[in-house]
């Protein structure tokens, strides 16, 4: 069965796009821990990130360079967290994360709530 990010990259499932190209697909984090949370996942649907091969996990990172500058651009952040953890969803994916301070990547802190306008007004600045 496919992934729910398998059916986000399909558009059976809607998303908050921030960029795709032809091998990968960033959109927004429906919990986030900030503005500009964003997964980027690989459009080859694989668990674990590093059964990946070689050329996908290094493009991966380099397409994620892009979407960071982005989300540094658009919050002034310090930086741009890139955080691999977690087992809910058995498709790889990087957190991008705006931070200012390590708490601000701390995944037990309540997310934040936005509206359906907010993220698509995030979304569209991150990609243009
Ligand atoms: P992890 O496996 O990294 O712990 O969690 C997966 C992440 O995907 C979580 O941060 C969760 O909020 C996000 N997520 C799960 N389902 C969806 C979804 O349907 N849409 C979006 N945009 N994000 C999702």
């Amino acid at each position: 069965m496919a992934s729910i990010f398998s059916k986000i990259i399909d558009g059976e499932i809607p998303s908050y796009k921030v960029a795709e190209d032809e091998n990968y697909y960033a959109f927004l984090d429906i919990n986030p821990l900030a503005e500009g949370h964003t997964l980027v996942v690989p459009k080859k649907e694989v668990d674990y990130i590093f059964d990946l091969d070689d050329k996908t996990l290094s493009g991966m990172m380099v397409f994620a360079k892009k979407v960071a500058a982005k989300i540094k651009a658009m919050t002034g952040c310090k930086k741009v967290a890139v955080v691999v953890l977690g087992l809910e969803v058995a498709h790889a994916h990087i957190h991008l994360i705006p931070m200012n301070s390590e708490a601000d990547v701390d995944f037990h802190r309540e997310k934040l709530q936005l509206t359906p306008e907010r993220f698509a007004e995030i979304a569209r600045k991150l990609s243009e």
